[in-house]
């Protein structure tokens, strides 16, 4: 037995602190090299067949969607029950993105949700940009407790994965797309185009949501975390990038929680639950996304009028509170409307004047809350909740 699978029974895998992760450091050094200086020298002496692209884009997207729905969703969150040939696509897949085990990719994982911002965190933005974008992987220095994934330490694949992780990730990262690349268009260009730029591709992207999401963007539904909303970083990363969100409903299996969010994770887990693949998917209501959202508004507004004078300060403070006091109990109200009408509609007795006037309420309340979230909206507003007192 190793000394790492000692350790893991162990329940934690101590690593010494502050110093050059060898393997790591060669592997992301080489891989980046390769693809910004030998990939672009390439198509230049050799040109790109189409056939290199669709390569390119089919490794790109299957492995970047087994890390997002298999690894993240899935296992990490348990945002949704899957089918064991899903299971194993998603470690089989996962492996080839060369970002560790499921096992350890999870438990790390885990830890940065249970710990964002603290030096418990494995990827913590407070330790600076590069840190949590890819300095904790290149001078790693985190333990990794896997005490808080015991429950994937049952699944003998994950498990398998785990402790033959290299021969997985070479088979199925380096192997296979040199094959998939030997039988449509040519060794040389899968090596470097569908094993190196896809490995630099998947990997930043992931690393943009730890960096980039806890950095820039927008704190839409938690101010109290770092985590941010990006658009951009949710486009290169199948739906990702809204981490606001994602940190404050870890376990909702959409991470754009809108229909038109970029978000090809959530429809894929959505196609899947279709066809039964998948099952048991979570999602909060959106009752609770607006709260989380009103709270935040008033979190941010409230922090930007720390830098006004105290008579600005208090007055604004006052007439913020009030509002949002009453924008939460329109919403609760709206909410126990809907629960009503669900409720009559479930009884089979239920007269249809009853369920059609429980309709219109909630519809009445849906419209109310609407009218004074649109006022919220115009308060909020920066200049007007300083200057607004008499708002009405
Ligand atoms: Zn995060
Ligand atoms: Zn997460």
């Amino acid at each position: 037995m190793n000394q790492k699978l000692r350790n893991m029974n162990k329940g934690i895998d101590r690593t010494s602190s502050h110093t050059i992760k060898w393997r790591n450091f060669l592997f992301f050094t080489i891989t980046f090299a390769v693809s910004i200086i030998g990939v672009p020298i390439y198509i230049y002496a050799h040109g790109i067949t189409a056939a290199d692209v669709i390569l390119f884009g089919f490794w790109s997207t299957v492995t970047g969607l087994a890390i997002t729905v298999g690894y993240h969703r899935l296992l990490a969150h348990r945002a949704f029950k899957a089918h064991p040939f899903l299971v194993f696509l998603s470690l089989f897949f996962g492996a080839a993105a060369f970002e560790e085990s499921a096992l350890q990719w999870t438990s790390q994982h885990r830890d940065h949700h249970k710990y964002v911002d603290t030096d418990r965190d494995p990827y913590n933005i407070k330790q600076g940009f590069f840190y949590a974008h890819i300095g904790w992987i290149l001078f790693h220095n985190h333990p990794i407790d896997y005490e808080n994934v015991k429950d994937l330490q049952r699944n003998k694949f994950i498990m398998h994965q785990h402790q033959n992780y290299v021969p997985w990730a070479v088979t199925a990262g380096i192997l296979l797309p040199l094959l998939t690349g030997i039988l449509w268009s040519n060794w040389l260009s899968a090596l470097l185009i569908s094993v190196f730029a896809r490995l630099t591709f998947v990997h930043h992207g992931t690393f943009f949501i730890n960096s980039v999401c806890h950095y820039f963007g927008k704190p839409t539904y938690d101010i109290q975390s770092s985590a941010k909303d990006h658009w951009l970083v949710a486009f290169i990363t199948n739906g990702e990038g809204y981490h606001s969100f994602h940190h404050r409903f870890p376990s909702d299996y959409r991470n754009g929680h809108k229909w038109y969010h970029w978000d090809p994770s959530k429809w894929v887990i959505a196609l899947m639950d279709r066809v039964g693949l998948i099952w048991d998917l979570k999602r909060v209501s959106k009752f609770q996304i607006l709260a989380a959202r009103i709270t935040a508004e008033r979190a941010i507004v409230e922090s930007y009028l720390n830098c006004h004078s105290h008579t600005v300060r208090v007055a604004a403070l006052e007439n913020l509170k009030v509002r949002y006091e009453q924008l939460k109990q329109v919403l609760y109200a709206w909410e126990l409307h809907v629960k009503e009408y669900a409720v009559l509609c479930r009884e089979a007795q239920a007269k249809s004047e009853l369920v059609k006037s429980a309709l219109k309420r909630a519809h009445d309340a849906r419209r109310t809350f609407l009218q004074m979230r649109a006022q919220w909206g115009r308060l909020i507003e920066k200049p007007a909740i300083v200057f607004s007192f008499d708002f009405a």
